[in-house]
């Protein structure tokens, strides 16, 4: 990939910046109940103000309102929390027409506004041209530091980019920097975790993870289907009968790289109080696998032994019940005193390492969710292309 237009040596003085955030935080009550991902781009806000912008315009989606106004999904809980933060904002009316020219006319010099949620616009997921024209007509310069939206070609994304001088915000930065350290030139034995629920969401990552990678553990739900391709019995096991052909092959070609549980943890159902370890040999036809036994984590560890370079995604076992925890919180414990170069991706896979407080000690956490496994995917991200040089 080219290297990103970052905002080293931008001259911002005295310009107008438009700035795609993602603002997609959880809201209860009319509450931000974890500004996590507001914090992330303070940073990014903060420079920009301080380079001399005239003034920063943020914009961002939140949940999926379905093009038109509604107020559960407005912004106005997470202009609370910028205040909060220290960070007065002016919110703009819900309004995607010469309405919003005219607010942003009237922002103060140096002041801080953002839109209301852009899928308040049919035309925002529609990348829209007249929209993306509007956005651009707001700002001099863009800046796109919303990496967990660059997977989605909208107009407030990739449509507005083709229209002004575009560049990568800081956490835009970090994230394409980490996760590309892993793709393009990861330092060997690279090796690659994966689990969560379903194969299906992830068949195209493991086929270009299995190109680069020295080893791939398989772990959490999508295991069940890799072993049933193996010849074991998985009882009722979360297993994708249709694609048992294809992971089959993916197991002729990579076979010496995948390597799969020796040992689970079953149960009549999640909702089970506790679960029974048992070998992948002896899974009962009655039960299902919902968490990484302690042999697998044994041999897991002294796989990831020596790794220079670790992406991880996906749990290993559903740990939102804590019967069957153990293999996502061993897994994370042990990652993060690896000395690999260690990246985490995934919605759920970083909500479970928060849950664990173990936070800090990672090379990389992604919070991209979706477009953390996109970029293994694809070449390069709708929202990533035109924020490299040309
Ligand atoms: P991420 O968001 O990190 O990419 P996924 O969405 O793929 O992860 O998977 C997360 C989900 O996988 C969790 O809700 C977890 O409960 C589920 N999961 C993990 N192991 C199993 C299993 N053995 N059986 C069923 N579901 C599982
Ligand atoms: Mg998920």
């Amino acid at each position: 990939m080219k290297r990103l237009k970052t905002l080293d040596g931008v001259d911002l003085r005295g310009r107008r910046v438009l700035m795609r955030v993602d603002f997609n935080v959880p809201v209860e009550g009319g509450r931000v109940v974890d500004d996590t991902r507001i914090r992330a781009h303070l940073p990014t806000v903060e420079e920009i103000m301080g380079k001399g912008a005239s003034r920063l315009i943020l914009m961002s989606h939140l949940g999926r309102p379905k093009g038109g106004f509604d107020e559960r999904y407005s912004l106005k809980p997470v202009a609370e929390r910028l205040r909060e933060l220290g960070h007065e904002v002016h919110l703009a009316p819900p309004v995607f027409d010469d309405g919003l020219r005219a607010w942003a006319g009237g922002l103060p010099e140096g002041a801080l506004g953002m839109l209301e949620n852009v899928r308040f616009h049919p035309g925002e997921e529609a990348n829209d041209a007249t929209l993306s024209a509007l956005y651009a007509s707001l700002g001099d310069v863009f800046v796109n530091d919303a990496f967990g939206s660059a997977h989605r070609a909208h107009a407030s994304t990739v449509g507005v980019a083709g229209l002004l001088p575009s560049f990568a915000g800081r956490l835009m930065q970090r994230e394409v920097e980490a996760l590309s350290r892993v793709k393009e030139s990861p330092e060997r034995p690279f090796a690659v975790v994966l689990g969560g629920a379903k194969v299906s969401d992830k068949l195209s990552v493991i086929r270009n993870l299995l190109k680069v990678a020295d080893v791939l553990l398989v772990g959490g739900g999508m295991a069940f289907t890799f072993l049933r391709a193996r010849g074991h019995g998985v009882g009722k096991s979360l297993c994708e009968d249709s694609l048992l052909g294809e992971v089959s092959s993916l197991m002729g070609l990579y076979g010496d790289r995948i390597v799969l549980p020796v040992d689970v943890v079953v149960a009549d159902s999640p909702d089970s109080p506790s679960g029974e370890v048992v070998s992948v040999e002896g899974i009962p036809e009655g039960k299902m696998g919902l968490d990484v036994g302690p042999k697998t984590l044994e041999l897991f560890a002294g796989r990831l032994k020596g790794a220079r370079t670790v992406f991880w995604n996906g749990p290993m076992g559903v740990f939102e019940r804590k019967p069957f925890a153990r293999g996502t919180l061993e897994m994370a414990r042990l990652l993060s005193s690896s000395p690999a170069f260690v990246v985490v991706g995934g919605g759920d896979t970083v909500a479970a390492i928060n849950e664990l407080g173990v936070e800090g000690s990672f090379g990389h956490i992604s919070t991209g969710g979706g477009a953390s496994l996109e970029f293994f995917e694809k070449e390069v991200l709708p929202g990533v292309e035109p924020l490299l040089e040309g």
